[in-house]
């Protein structure tokens, strides 16, 4: 037996003997994995292949005993700290190299309740497993778009879906949550319970403690919907994104389309005559009757010419996994973001010139359209921020080799300080690149909700236990 280096919250080795490991192992349900455990390999890999940590511990939760035992070890040994719920955040932040990985993906429990139409969920909850669980009865919450991700990353950090434009963001309708903070304490957070803590937890991330359990509202949804996606020649992008531009305006809320940019990918589904050739593509469903949402996503298919129209009514659970395959496991990622306040022509062209310009075939350029009731929610009614700017760009490096890491995050960075000159400001934190800009980049997702946020963190985590994230730090 031999000690067990660690690494501290101040960045100093150090070590952790037999009798505490094992002290601390028999304080949880579920399993405690150190190197050299069968699983530990496996156990320590997150989605984005370029994150290679070596965690000293992984606890895997099982439940809110084992969240609160890991948090009261972590502190008391002043071991730095991570906490996964999906593993699926870009930056991967969900591991530490040398810490203690609180680990919620075992936690699965999911519960609807009819008479409150809402449903409560644990926090290594999927998008793919709360949907299959609500549309057993009809219902859906807006969730993100790939089904594989974490509900507890997507909520804690705003939470952007198909249904954004109807029914808001993942965090606006967030209930409550249960809430594991850094001195070892179970709180509810709610509009009467802890409502500032509550007013953190939608959009400031895993700052201010670990959700073990989230409760959101639901609606009716599906089960099948209309779903659009159309291939446009990439020549014709600024045609395509200014038509979905003056279609949003005027569409009902039910549709929240995402246009997307790229070359087109070499399988059977796309003519081969197009294949490696850039396209303008849109997605969008519509969260209502599917005669209806036919007729109004047409407008969207009919710009003439299409490379492919795979538009078809589906259950929502498919259309909520239309994107899974385009993401595998073990792939190598790097993703930024940034709010743009026009797509004017020379906006369309900068970004189609990109996107033609990208290393690599898998890699795209996403238009999020805003607003609708996602924007009616004030800037500082919770900590997410302003609301108001109508597009979201997210700039998706995906590529398989390792030897082209560097080649890839160079094109997203330079496609990302190219179309800041195109913005007052403003990026989303689900898509955050290595969080190389620090603070900079923090402050200017949150404007002016950052300085109540520091304020919040001071109150509920003075040491910054919870600092493997979107950091916001602690005032020193
Ligand atoms: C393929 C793909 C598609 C995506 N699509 C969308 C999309 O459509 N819309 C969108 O808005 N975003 C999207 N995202 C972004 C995604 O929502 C974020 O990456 C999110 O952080 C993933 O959550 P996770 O639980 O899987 O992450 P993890 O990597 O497990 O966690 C990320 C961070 O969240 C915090 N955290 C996790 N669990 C908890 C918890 N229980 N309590 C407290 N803090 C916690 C920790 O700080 C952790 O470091 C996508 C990401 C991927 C990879």
């Amino acid at each position: 037996m031999t000690d067990l280096r660690i690494i501290t919250t101040t960045g100093m080795d150090s070590v952790l003997d037999d009798a505490t490991i094992e002290a601390f192992k028999s304080s949880l349900r579920g399993e405690l994995l150190k190197p050299g455990d069968v699983v530990y390999e496996e156990a320590r890999r997150i989605w984005n292949g370029m994150i290679d940590k070596r965690p000293a511990l992984i606890a895997r939760c099982v439940g809110v005993a084992d969240v609160i035992a890991s948090v009261n070890f972590a502190r008391e040994h002043e071991l730095l700290m991570a906490v996964r719920g999906g593993g699926h955040n870009v930056a991967g932040t969900a591991v530490a190299d040398g810490g203690l990985v609180i680990d919620l993906s075992p936690m699965k429990g999911i519960r609807v309740d009819l008479s409150a139409q809402t449903v409560r969920a644990e926090g290594g909850v999927t998008l793919g497993e709360l949907d299959h669980e609500t549309q057993a009865y009809g219902l859906a919450t807006p969730l993100g778009v790939v089904s594989e991700t974490g509900i507890a990353g997507l909520t804690l950090n705003g939470g952007l879906g198909w249904l954004r434009r109807k029914y808001g963001l993942s965090s606006d309708n967030l209930v409550s949550a249960d809430v594991v903070t850094a001195d070892g304490r179970f709180l509810t957070a709610s509009e009467t319970e802890n409502p500032d803590l509550f007013w953190g937890i939608r959009g400031g991330g895993g700052n201010f403690g670990i959700a073990t359990s989230f409760e959101y509202r639901l609606y009716p949804v599906g089960p099948e919907v209309m779903v659009c996606f159309v291939l446009y020649p990439g020549e014709r992008a600024k045609e395509v994104l200014g038509f979905c531009d003056e279609y949003v305006a005027q569409a009902p809320e039910e549709v929240s389309p995402l246009a997307f940019l790229g070359r087109v990918p070499e399988v059977e589904l796309f003519p081969e005559e197009w294949h490696g050739k850039p396209y303008a593509a849109i997605l969008a469903l519509y969260a209502g009757e599917l005669e209806e949402g036919a007729r109004v996503l047409q407008p969207l298919r009919d710009l003439g010419d299409p490379i492919a129209d795979l538009s078809s009514p589906m259950p929502y659970v498919e259309a909520q996994k239309i994107l899974d395959e385009d993401y595998p496991n073990g792939w190598h990622y790097y993703w930024k973001s940034q709010n743009v306040n026009s797509l004017g022509d020379e906006v369309a062209e900068r970004l189609m010139a990109h996107a033609e310009d990208a290393p690599s075939d898998h890699s795209t350029i996403d238009v999020w359209y805003q607003g609708g009731a996602m924007g009616r929610v004030g800037a500082e009614e919770t900590a997410f921020g302003d609301r108001g700017v109508p597009y979201l760009l997210g700039i998706e490096a995906n590529w398989e080799e390792p030897q082209e890491d560097e080649t890839n995050v160079a094109w997203a960075r330079n496609c990302v300080a190219d179309m800041r000159r195109f913005s007052d400001g403003g990026n989303y934190l689900n898509f955050p690149g290595f969080l190389e800009e620090g603070q900079d980049l923090i402050r200017d997702a949150y404007g002016e909700n950052y300085e109540r946020l520091v304020a919040l963190k001071n109150e509920y985590d003075p040491t910054n236990l919870f600092r493997m994230n979107q950091n916001i730090k602690p005032p020193s």
